[in-house]
């Protein structure tokens, strides 16, 4: 079908929400308004070529009208979603390429977040307009492979109607992608949080919104992060507890004072590093928390300042924003080990590496791998045992190899001196021409000395 089929009394186009009619006198197609119309008055002639009326509901050009519709529907949903994806491409696009020329110019962290937001909100816009396309398109491709079955016409003809005018409204509220300007991104950045929340209006508020979705984001990141590390380290210390055979109870003290004396033991290295690891995880959980808290009271009291068009003052601007682009910041910092423990460090380097956050982060984004990666460092440590004790004896070797180091200068030079002074004597009590001996032997001690000495002060300074 080209055309439309236009109604020959009214001449409106025939559309689908009813059956239209078909003077059977004639051979013509009415709508069913002028149809209803005639049938009322059946003894009249046909307003067409006046002969006796007859008519009937034409079921055949019903079912081709809605399929039309029902064909149409399809193709204009795609161009429009072309066009939205283009627009958020394009808007993308252009969002990318204002922070790269703004990046050097402008104030980084404020750049960011309002980037961040601006990148938020057109992902928020296309995603709901996804979802919104999707829910309608399951049902509607559904739907129209069924109805060409004229049996399922039949039976469902109530179901088309419907489905055709939920597309028509559909199609008239859904979500437009505009194509964001240069200048709007420029406004849209330019505007320091500072001023937009002095301005007091729902503007600001909405500013303000969009940042708290910013702190929700970073908060969820860094906190399930965070309680995926302690985690981790409550399953080591679990999975270490039969090697610490409920030895070397650590003490508050010990983790708050740190360690005074070397840690002569592996296992209680191990078993104090999970300790101090654990209590600092836990911390700064606690610290991110409260931290976020505070920051929500804080926007719900300036809320309540808008709402309530009340000048409290009890809000500080420049402080609400400088503790909200902190927490943006916040970044959780792994513990420090003290020098006592840097020292045992060099053992344990392997073990170190791995439980370190850096390294933690890097890997998990899933809950489910801890376990296992919890059991493969312990593994790991339990085969560097051996390795360990080698690197200990060595060690030990060495310190030993030292200390005789040390005595053997200290006898040496001990020597030399006694040798200069005994030559010295030699020197006076000599007859003429007979020093040749021993000022050679002054010149030997000297020199000899000189080295020993040499040797001593750096392996004194290296130790
Ligand atoms: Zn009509
Ligand atoms: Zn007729």
């Amino acid at each position: 079908m080209n055309t439309d089929p236009v109604c020959e009394i009214c001449r409106i186009k025939i559309t689908y929400d009813k059956a239209p009619f078909k003077l059977t006198c004639c051979n013509k197609n009415i709508c069913w308004k002028c149809g209803e119309e005639l049938t009322k008055k059946p003894r009249d002639p046909c307003p067409k070529c006046i002969k006796n009326l007859s008519l009937e509901k034409d079921i055949k050009l019903h079912q081709k009208i809605i399929q039309k519709e029902f064909d149409e529907i399809e193709p204009k949903i795609n161009s429009h979603h072309l066009n939205n994806f283009k627009n958020h491409q394009k808007n993308l696009e252009k969002i990318h390429n204002y922070y790269t020329q703004q990046r050097d110019l402008q104030d980084f962290n404020t750049l960011n977040n309002t980037i961040r937001i601006l990148r938020k909100d057109q992902d928020i816009k296309m995603t709901g307009y996804v979802n919104q396309v999707c829910t309608f398109q399951t049902k509607f491709r559904d739907f129209a492979n069924k109805i060409k079955s004229p049996e399922f016409y039949h039976n469902n003809l109530d179901e088309a109607i419907d489905l055709i005018n939920e597309y028509k409204i559909f199609f008239k509220f859904k979500i437009e992608i505009d194509a964001l300007s240069s200048t709007k991104i420029d406004e849209f950045c330019q505007t320091s949080l500072t001023n937009a929340l002095n301005e007091k209006s729902l503007e600001s508020l909405k500013f303000l919104l969009d940042y708290k979705d910013l702190i929700n984001e970073h908060f969820t990141r860094n906190y399930f992060l965070l309680n995926n590390y302690q985690e981790f380290f409550k399953l080591l210390k679990e999975n270490f507890e039969p090697v610490f055979e409920n030895k070397w109870p650590v003490t508050p003290d010990m983790l708050t004072k740190r360690l005074k004396s070397k840690i002569e033991n592996d296992e209680k290295f191990i078993k104090i590093l999970l300790e101090v690891k654990l209590m600092h995880i836990e911390t700064e959980r606690t610290k991110l928390f409260n931290v976020l808290k505070h920051i929500y009271e804080l926007i719900d009291t300036f809320y309540e300042e808008i709402r309530d068009l009340k000048e409290t003052n009890q809000v500080k601007y420049d402080e609400v924003v400088f503790k909200i682009e902190h927490f943006l910041k916040y970044e959780f910092i792994d513990v420090e080990l003290n020098s006592e423990m840097l020292e045992d460090f060099f053992y344990f380097e392997n073990l170190i590496q791995k439980c370190s956050f850096k390294n933690f982060k890097n890997l998990f984004s899933d809950k489910f791998k801890i376990a296992d990666y919890a059991q493969e460092v312990i593994n790991d440590y339990v085969s560097n045992k051996d390795k360990r004790k080698t690197l200990r004896t060595l060690k030990k070797t060495g310190e030993l190899m030292d200390t005789f180091t040390i005595g053997f200068d200290i006898a040496k030079m001990f020597s030399y001196t006694i040798l200069i002074g005994i030559s010295f004597a030699n020197l006076k009590a000599c007859p003429y021409k007979g020093f040749l001996l021993p000022l050679t032997m002054i010149l030997l001690g000297v020199i000899g000395l000189l080295f020993t000495s040499t040797r001593f002060t750096i392996s004194i300074l290296s130790t």
